[in-house]
């Protein structure tokens, strides 16, 4: 093969220059939007992806690279309390944890920040766990799911991320299979953003509480983020009961975001409980 000569490969360098300064400019001015609205240092954790290191869902930057993409990140290579898990029904113990879920009605906004389409709550919804409060900060969705259960994988997940006045983190993951989905549900994704960086406002009219289960019971373990940096000491509650969302709806994110599901983590040597 023909060697391509210098002027040839420092044009190519100059137009991918341009091609990556193009892709990145949304995510730059949303960073710096969320810099000055939120100050949080582990807020920013949960938050500010964009802040961060370009990772992906696949090829060099994908999964089983994080670790190594930068020191920031190597959680996720050496860590032995990652997330997702396969929840296996023999490794099961029983407790009885309280869960109550005191959401209102409120407007949404949503942003594709490009691994996920996230939505923040404008007003104070929170849940009590064992009677402790944690503040919704946001809700996205992974597809497929990122938790197994017995092996059995979902056609999405739905990720609630709280956290208390400490800064503790409680994720609440709730499965979505196939079926007829709440209207309010139909109209998150009636907004849901198209592109990177772009952001848009849903008129609520219902109660995000009114698309989720019922039924409280769930799975619940110690684990981690599911995104770069992988960060330790989250409290996963993995509900029983999924929720219904149409084939439609979960091509539609598909062509939005693609698929974008962490492998299932060791469980090593932690301890499932059935709440
Ligand atoms: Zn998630």
């Amino acid at each position: 093969m023909q060697q391509p000569s210098k002027s040839a490969l420092i044009c190519h360098a100059f137009i991918f220059g341009i091609f990556l300064v193009t892709l990145s400019a949304p995510l730059i001015s949303f960073a710096q939007e969320n810099t000055l609205t939120r100050q949080h240092p582990i807020y920013k954790t949960i938050d500010d992806e964009q802040n961060r290191l370009h990772w992906d869902y696949w090829g060099v930057e994908g999964p089983e690279h994080w670790g190594m993409l930068t020191k920031e990140y190597m959680a996720c290579e050496t860590g032995g309390k990652q997330s997702p898990i396969d929840i296996q029904m023999q490794e099961l113990s029983h407790h009885q944890e309280t869960l109550e879920f005191l959401y209102n009605i409120s407007e949404l906004h949503e942003i594709n920040n490009g691994h996920t389409v996230q939505i923040s709550h404008k007003s104070g919804c929170r849940v009590d766990l064992n009677k402790r409060a944690y503040k919704l900060r946001q809700f996205h969705f992974h597809e497929p799911s990122e938790h197994h259960i017995d092996g059995k994988t979902f056609p999405m997940e739905m990720h609630l991320v709280h956290q208390d006045e400490a800064g503790h983190i409680l994720v609440i993951a709730v499965m979505m299979e196939i079926g007829s989905e709440h209207p309010t549900l139909r109209t998150i994704w009636k907004w849901l953003p198209g592109q990177i960086g772009k952001e848009t406002t849903v008129p609520m009219k219902g109660n995000l509480r009114e698309i989720l289960p019922r039924n409280t019971q769930h799975y619940s373990y110690s684990g981690s983020l599911t995104t770069p940096p992988c960060s330790e000491g989250v409290q996963w509650i993995v509900l029983t009961e999924p929720i219904k969302i149409s084939e439609q709806s979960v091509k539609k994110f598909s062509a939005i975001i693609g698929h974008n599901a962490r492998p299932v983590q060791p469980l090593g040597n932690r301890h499932i409980e059935l709440n």
